[in-house]
């Protein structure tokens, strides 16, 4: 089975019924997790229970991409019988950053650390990472494996780096925090996401990281006025299968 799943689709804080950044990537049993931020752990849980995935892949420290970082690490420090440190690969920043909340628990006892690679094997996938702009340090990830090309723009800012990270994507997830002319080099809105799509040459394009509150078929349409393939808005529980 070959299969993202939609762990939760805001921005910046989770609005009610949905949860912040995350995304469950699984491979022929393989189960690759990108991002756990605020409130995605419960819905990790319906498909991994107890925290049972095989990699984890941080793009950044801001909390709506890994505060749930320490539920996963309390549910497997936990666990009846503690298994193997579970790798996890981020930017730094990011262990100090979840490692504050736990004042008793070490997350090295949990977590395997690593930098974040380029061209690097994670189970059945190779793993790269590219920075791009965003507030804090910042990766932009692309997960391939015969048959599937994924490519996840975390909630950086555009940069001619998304093309090629997004080269030829089965799957381009996008964040897509603004809307209308709004701009920041550090977000991009949700037209930047199809343009970065379209110059890519990704054959779908998943918008999230959404504002909460915002009207996200207008961020649908604005998408599709620059990128001609088909644009999702994602919601909590959306699965694609590859
Ligand atoms: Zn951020």
């Amino acid at each position: 089975m070959r299969r993202l799943t939609v762990l939760g689709t805001c921005g910046a804080w989770p609005e009610a019924g949905r949860s912040a950044s995350g995304f469950l990537l699984e491979y022929d049993g393989f189960r690759l997790v990108l991002d756990l931020g605020y409130g995605t752990f419960p819905r990790l849980s319906e498909r991994c229970a107890d925290g049972q995935v095989d990699a984890v892949v941080v793009t950044h420290e801001h909390p709506d991409h890994c505060a749930d970082l320490s539920a996963l690490c309390r549910a497997r420090y936990f666990a009846p019988e503690r298994g193997a440190r579970l790798p996890l690969y981020c930017t730094p920043g990011v262990v100090a950053r979840v490692q504050a909340m736990e004042p008793t628990e070490d997350l090295f006892d949990v977590f395997d650390v690593h930098p974040i690679p380029s061209d690097h094997r994670v189970g059945p996938f190779r793993l790269d990472t590219a920075l791009l702009p965003h507030h804090v340090p910042h990766a932009g990830v692309r997960v391939t494996a015969p048959g599937l090309t994924v490519a996840y723009s975390g909630d950086a800012g555009a940069d001619p780096v998304l093309a090629r990270l997004a080269a030829g994507a089965d799957l381009f997830i996008a964040g897509a925090t603004l809307q209308g002319t709004a701009a920041d080099p550090r977000l991009m809105n949700a037209a930047d996401a199809g343009s970065w799509a379209a110059r890519a040459g990704a054959e779908r394009l998943l918008l999230t990281h959404f504002w909460p509150g915002s009207d996200r078929t207008r961020s649908t349409a604005e998408a599709r006025s620059t990128f001609a393939g088909e644009v999702i808005a994602a919601e909590e529980g959306m699965t694609f299968t590859f």
